[in-house]
């Protein structure tokens, strides 16, 4: 049945009707802003984007979205989620692993380093960075295919004696594609062959014209190696995260996206998420993908035991019933029903999805050989 039109349910939610048009798209359903969509899709749009919906009798087309859209008031500054990317050999993994190291609570809390898919950085004026630890292009391009962005900036790792290289170009083309800024980082100026403005000059090339040469890319001289000019990347990325003005509400029900998911001997189904809005809590139901679960516990990067996550802050989950994919959604709902509804609700799109690609191989197959 239907039930209501896109531009309505965008602007009952706040959202920009595009951004709703898109999110059905990722469902499969291809609508435009006059269409209506029944009920269950409405539905599903509407936990997508972290609110929460009240269906006032079952299967009644009546949804009122409760008043929990973030107003201004409620926003606070988040910190930024980076992922560094870079040619082959060019140091994103020498320089992930610097990063990490200049984490100032690291030192005194102690623990030992655990990759989960993304790490947290608090810098001695207490602002955080969280990066993305899985390097590379694949991990970046797989999550935006699966229409998860959560990316805020790229670092772009050039060694500044091989300068830009087939994978720099790549990684410029996904970034410009994802409409993230970069923020060139010239590694390698330790070495005695070192040309960090042959870098500047290729860049130019590719659409890259660095603030010293009066564009709007901001780049940082370093060494991964020597940890030299480690602060003043991180200082760039803090400056580029506050002109994105990026904000959260922590008060409210978690919504994020699950980065890495996995079945371990002994833990079960463990996720790592990726907080975007709200305030996630051991003891919350939540939906992951076409997965339902009760946080029983969430770990930090440091494998330390935490009682909440807040927005920007990449954590462990664990209690989920099965294992969701990386980009999967994940929202805290108000209970158990409701989780398993949603999640019901998804795996049946996901299955009509996969039988719709399966339908077009099959007649492009059928238009191939006819
Ligand atoms: P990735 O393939 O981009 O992850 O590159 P790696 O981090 O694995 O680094 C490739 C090689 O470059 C390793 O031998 C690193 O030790 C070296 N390397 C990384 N950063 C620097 C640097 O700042 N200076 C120098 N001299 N070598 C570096
Ligand atoms: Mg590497």
């Amino acid at each position: 049945p239907e039930f209501i039109t896109v531009q309505e349910l965008a602007n009952r939610m706040t959202e920009r009707s595009s951004d709703v048009v898109k999110a059905l798209m990722k469902l499969g359903v291809m609508a435009t802003i006059t269409q209506t969509i029944d009920a269950d899709t409405a539905e599903l749009i509407v936990t997508e984007f972290g609110h929460t919906i009240k269906r006032v009798t079952e299967g009644d087309v009546e949804i009122g979205i409760e008043g929990d859209t973030d107003t201004e008031g409620d926003l606070l500054p988040r910190p930024p989620v980076v992922t560094i990317m870079g040619h082959v050999d060019h140091g994103k993994t020498s320089l992930l692993d610097a990063l990490r190291a200049t984490d100032v609570v690291a030192g005194e809390a102690g623990g030992i380093t655990q990759h989960i898919g993304a790490y947290q950085v608090t810098m001695p004026s207490g602002h955080k960075i969280t990066f993305l630890d899985t390097p590379g292009h694949a991990a970046f391009t797989e999550m935006r295919a699966r229409g998860a962005n959560v990316t805020d900036i790229v670092v772009l790792v050039v060694a500044a004696n091989d300068s830009i290289m087939p994978q720099t170009i790549e990684a410029i083309n996904h970034a410009k594609a994802a409409g993230v800024p970069i923020i060139v980082a010239i590694n390698k100026i330790d070495l005695p062959d070192a040309n960090p403005n042959k870098v500047r000059q290729d860049l130019l090339q590719h659409e890259i014209v660095l603030e010293e040469m009066g564009g709007d890319t901001m780049a940082v001289e370093l060494s991964a190696k020597k940890k030299i000019n480690l602060d003043k990347l991180e200082e760039t990325i803090l400056l580029q995260a506050e002109m994105l003005n990026l904000r959260a509400n922590p008060n409210r029900r978690a919504n994020g996206t699950v980065v890495e998911a996995k079945l371990e001997q002994g833990r079960g189904n463990v996720a790592t998420v990726l907080v975007e809005n709200g305030t996630l809590r051991v003891g919350d139901i939540f939906v992951a993908g076409a997965e339902s679960g009760r946080v029983r516990a969430l770990l930090d990067d440091r494998g330390n035991s935490v009682k909440q996550a807040l927005p920007g802050q990449p954590v462990e989950v664990l209690g989920l019933q099965g294992a969701p994919e990386a980009g999967d959604k994940i929202n805290v709902v108000e209970d158990d029903a409701r989780a398993r509804e949603i999640a019901a609700y998804r795996a049946r799109k996901k299955r009509e999805q996969a039988a719709a690609s399966i339908a077009r191989r099959t007649n492009s197959l059928e238009q191939m050989i006819a």
